[in-house]
């Protein structure tokens, strides 16, 4: 174990990477580790380096430009290692490329960003349906298409930009298909237009899509996906505001692959394993961190920042970094009162204008119950385990007051994945709407946050060496 920090921040895109600069920049000895090889995060996710050509585009610019700060500044970084585990204290463990490490910090700052969810349908399971998020993985580090002819489904700014980032890759596209209708998009125009580069460029998608000749289904969603040989039959169908199906003409496309995401949630590993308070909020993403207004958790030592403290977007979560470090140079006693107090006004002010517009887009992504009550019983809800949604119903029927005893019951959110994908909508489902959220609470955090291999974490065993027990008398 190497000397113990002032700070580790976990997390290398904006939150976290504008923490860990205000810190450094603040005297404070600051770790940055992420899993991914280079800093970014996943909105200026950084192409593999064997790529070698420079990006004009502005994403990628802002990301070197993040990338080039972080390089120049005292941070010692530690790019492809997962955080497994976070122990109080803190002690941080984490798997490299050279093995198991553990660090000592003073405090931490979990920025861990984001994960997607996606409401079931029968197929989504099938191979060659991927999520909307990680459909801007594969376009962004390995400018990937998801196939060939490809439909695009579901709600909220990142189906415009998946749709946009298909075409300008030279991929073809069914169709684009939004569960919100044009009206939603409009209704908080003061808001987004608070953006106005973000604004037009939302529009400008738009019009190339119209252009391209790319057919728009507003308040429509996927009923099923169904595999034809190598493709994929999907039908569509019209839903009510509550995402609902409703009944209307349903539309068939045979597609080659369908990318499909219904908004994100936060990712609250390491405050869930913690046990940090958390609250309910379905604007921003649904269980995230209890926290004061400069990302202090209940737990002392232990801050948020970014969309791992509620979705709010890029620009919100580099404001909500700098702040987050701020208060840990401020309760480590390095700065005093007065300047903590002028230092932050202006960011506050800040954060205030950059929540307006990501607010905006997380009402559009937020999870639509009357859409997870329509899910059929047979549907496979939790599948990394195989669990549908006549299981998990069955074992609320049979007494389940909340998703952990259903997890106990039925195996779903034991998986690989650990129910990050899943979790949400298990928790719609075991209460249906409302403030019934709340009871059905949220999975307990557990370690290791990722599938690990045990090898890397245990010494090298002699079995010669084993103290065998003597056989039992027959
Ligand atoms: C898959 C995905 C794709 C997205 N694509 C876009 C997009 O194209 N455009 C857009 O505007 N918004 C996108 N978003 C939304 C975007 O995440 C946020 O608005 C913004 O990036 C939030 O910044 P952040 O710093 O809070 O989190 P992020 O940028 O998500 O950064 C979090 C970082 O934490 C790291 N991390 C998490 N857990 C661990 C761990 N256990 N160990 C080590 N490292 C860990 C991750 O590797 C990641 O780099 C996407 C979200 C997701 C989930």
């Amino acid at each position: 174990m190497t000397d113990e920090t002032d700070l580790i921040v976990v997390g290398g895109g904006p939150a976290g990477v504008e923490a860990a600069l205000a810190a450094s920049e603040r005297g404070l000895s600051v770790r940055l580790v992420d899993e991914a090889p280079q800093a970014g995060g996943q909105v200026y996710r950084a192409p593999p380096r064997a790529f070698g050509a420079k990006s004009q585009q502005k994403a990628d610019r802002l990301g070197v430009a993040l990338r080039d700060r972080l390089c120049a500044s005292t941070v010692q970084t530690h790019f492809d290692h997962i955080v497994w585990s976070v122990s109080p204290g803190y002690r941080i463990d984490a798997l490299g490329p050279n093995g198991a490490v553990s660090w000592r910090a003073r405090a931490v700052i979990a920025a861990t960003g984001a994960q997607e969810r996606v409401v079931p349908f029968p197929g989504w399971t099938l191979p060659g349906v991927t999520g909307l998020a990680g459909a801007t993985i594969m376009l962004k580090s390995q400018g990937m298409l998801p196939g060939g002819l490809t439909l695009v489904a579901g709600q909220g700014p990142l189906l415009l930009a998946v749709a946009m980032g298909i075409l300008k890759a030279g991929g073809k596209l069914a169709a684009v298909v939004d569960l919100a209708s044009q009206a939603e998009w409009l209704a908080d125009w003061p808001a987004i237009a608070s953006r106005p580069d973000l604004a037009w460029r939302g529009l400008s998608w738009q019009m190339a899509l119209r252009r391209a000749g790319v057919p728009m289904l507003y308040r429509h969603a996927i009923r099923e996906a169904e595999a034809k040989g190598d493709q994929l039959l999907v039908t569509l169908g019209p839903v009510d505001a509550g995402g609902a199906p409703i009944a209307g003409p349903e539309r068939e496309f045979l597609v080659d692959a369908v990318t499909v995401g219904n908004g994100l949630t936060a990712a609250t590993d390491i405050t869930r394993l913690l046990r940090a308070g958390h609250r309910f909020e379905a604007l921003r993403g649904g269980w995230v961190p209890e926290r004061d207004e400069d990302f202090r958790t209940t737990l002392s030592g232990l801050y948020v920042a970014g969309d791992g403290a509620g979705i709010a977007g890029a620009a919100a979560a580099a404001i909500d970094g700098r702040l987050a470090a701020l208060a840990v140079a401020h309760d480590l006693g390095r700065l005093s009162d007065e300047t903590y107090q002028r230092l932050t006004m202006p960011l506050r002010r800040k954060a205030r204008k950059a929540k307006r517009f990501g607010t905006a887009m997380a009402k559009l992504m937020a999870l639509r119950p009357a859409q997870v009550a329509a899910i059929a019983a047979g549907t496979i809800v939790c599948r990394c385990e195989d669990v549908t949604r006549g299981e998990i119903c069955a074992a609320v029927r049979e007494g389940a007051r909340g998703v952990n005893q259903v997890k106990a019951w039925t195996r779903c959110g034991m998986g690989p994945c650990q129910g990050r994908i899943c979790g949400d909508i298990i928790g719609q489902l075991v209460t249906g709407t409302g403030n019934a959220r709340v009871e059905a609470g949220y999975f307990t955090g557990r370690t290791p946050f990722r599938p690990l291999p045990l090898d890397e974490l245990a010494p090298p065993i002699a079995y010669g060496d084993l103290q065998l027990p003597p056989p039992a008398p027959l």
